[in-house]
């Protein structure tokens, strides 16, 4: 008898909903491929324009669902001018709500270069993740800053040993996992500014720390200014970055730019017991409504989502599943018909939606 897995979605603003809408059409093909679970999908109407009607973003009860979900699939959020007192988005009260409440320490960002995609650079040796600290750091301050007689701003950055562990650990486990899966040794590359400030060096000897306990990976460090030309002019000397939050906020949507951008970033907010699966872009509000908005990274973030589901669920052939999807991806991709145009093509978002699925139909499992 089949398994069902509970998933709270959040389409969210702009262009969320029609984002989301394909990666459900995908779920839903992939459900009729395996028998071994199904999944019943919760939707919730948590975004900056629920806040604009009503004043709230994300109720209760949407938070609890959340919480009691198996995962949590998110579109986007944001309406840039509509904003709290403070002068800040309204965003956050969802997306950094769910991050800190949950928990959700692992900010898993993939990188990777699929072939037929016209991108700045075009590059298939370019595969690598980047782990972003999630909870702490400098946007760990968000909320405790002071802006004083309207002449001084401070936020004050945290690093501690408990979170900087927790990263650096995750970051090896996935490094050892990469190596498993590509039959070559693994690499962590430490990214921060230990060259000024103490904050950033103490990132960095708890790394050297924790390392030692992983005496198979190779041990690698870069400051974060010289990391940003590296992403470009050797990206393919990575396998794991891990970084600060603020710093990974910046370094995850950089090595995007090298695969075709946004629209190809999926990632992952994860914690011991939950986890949000999304895509790393907002919800640009620029071609909201449009039809031409990429849904990959959002399909990509939902088989992200079903290999998370299958390290807690084995036996449901979940991991299989979450195979499936990105074999799809990289087979529609490779023919380059109706690809979106942010990408090198003339098509839309329900193109790429109903190419994928004919990939995933066409396969025999
Ligand atoms: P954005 O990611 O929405 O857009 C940046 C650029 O990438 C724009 O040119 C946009 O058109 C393009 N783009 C993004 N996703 C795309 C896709 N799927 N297909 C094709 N092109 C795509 O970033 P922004 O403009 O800085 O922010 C817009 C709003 O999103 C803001 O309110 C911001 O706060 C919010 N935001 C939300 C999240 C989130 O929900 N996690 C993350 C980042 C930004």
């Amino acid at each position: 008898m089949a398994t069902t897995l509970r998933i709270a979605v959040l389409p969210g603003d702009g262009i969320g909903p029609e984002i989301v809408a394909e990666a459900i059409r995908v779920l839903r093909a992939i459900e009729e491929k395996f028998s071994s679970f199904k999944m019943d999908f919760r939707f919730h109407d948590a975004s900056v324009a629920r806040y604009s009607r009503t004043g709230v973003a994300m109720p209760d009860e949407t938070f609890n669902d959340c919480k009691a979900a198996d995962a949590i699939l998110l579109g986007a959020m944001g309406i840039p001018e509509v904003r709290l007192p403070d002068g800040t988005e309204v965003q956050p009260e969802i997306v950094l709500r769910l991050r800190f409440a949950l928990d959700l320490y692992a900010g898993v960002r993939p990188v990777k270069y699929y072939e037929g995609v016209t991108s700045r650079l075009m590059d298939p040796r370019i595969d690598y993740v980047v782990m972003r600290e999630n909870t702490e750091g400098l946007i760990g301050a968000r909320g405790g800053g002071n802006i004083f007689h309207d002449q001084v701003a401070t936020d004050t950055m945290v690093i501690t040993r408990y979170g900087t562990t927790k990263i650096v650990r995750a970051s090896a486990k996935l490094a050892q996992a990469r190596a498993r899966k590509f039959g070559r040794p693994g690499k962590v590359t430490c990214v921060d500014k230990s060259n000024i400030l103490r904050s950033y060096a103490f990132f960095r000897k708890v790394y050297d720390d924790v390392m030692a306990d992983f005496p198979d990976l190779e041990k690698d460090y870069a400051y974060t200014d010289a990391m940003t030309v590296n992403q470009i002019l050797w990206p393919e000397r990575y396998d794991v970055i891990v970084t600060e939050n603020a710093f990974g906020d910046i370094l995850s949507d950089l090595g995007p730019a090298t695969v075709g951008g946004m629209g190809m970033a999926p990632s992952g907010d994860i914690g011991d017991r939950h986890a949000v699966f999304q895509p790393s872009h907002g919800s640009a509000p620029t071609i909201a409504g449009k039809g031409i908005a990429n849904p990959i990274a959002t399909i990509l973030s939902a088989a992200m989502m079903l290999d998370w589901l299958g390290e807690r669920h084995p036996g449901l052939k979940l991991n299989e599943a979450a195979e499936l999807i990105d074999n799809a991806v990289t087979a529609f991709i490779r023919k380059k018909q109706g690809l979106t145009i942010d990408i090198g093509g003339n098509g839309s978002t329900k193109t790429t939606g109903d190419g994928i699925l004919r990939e995933i139909e066409g396969t025999k499992i």
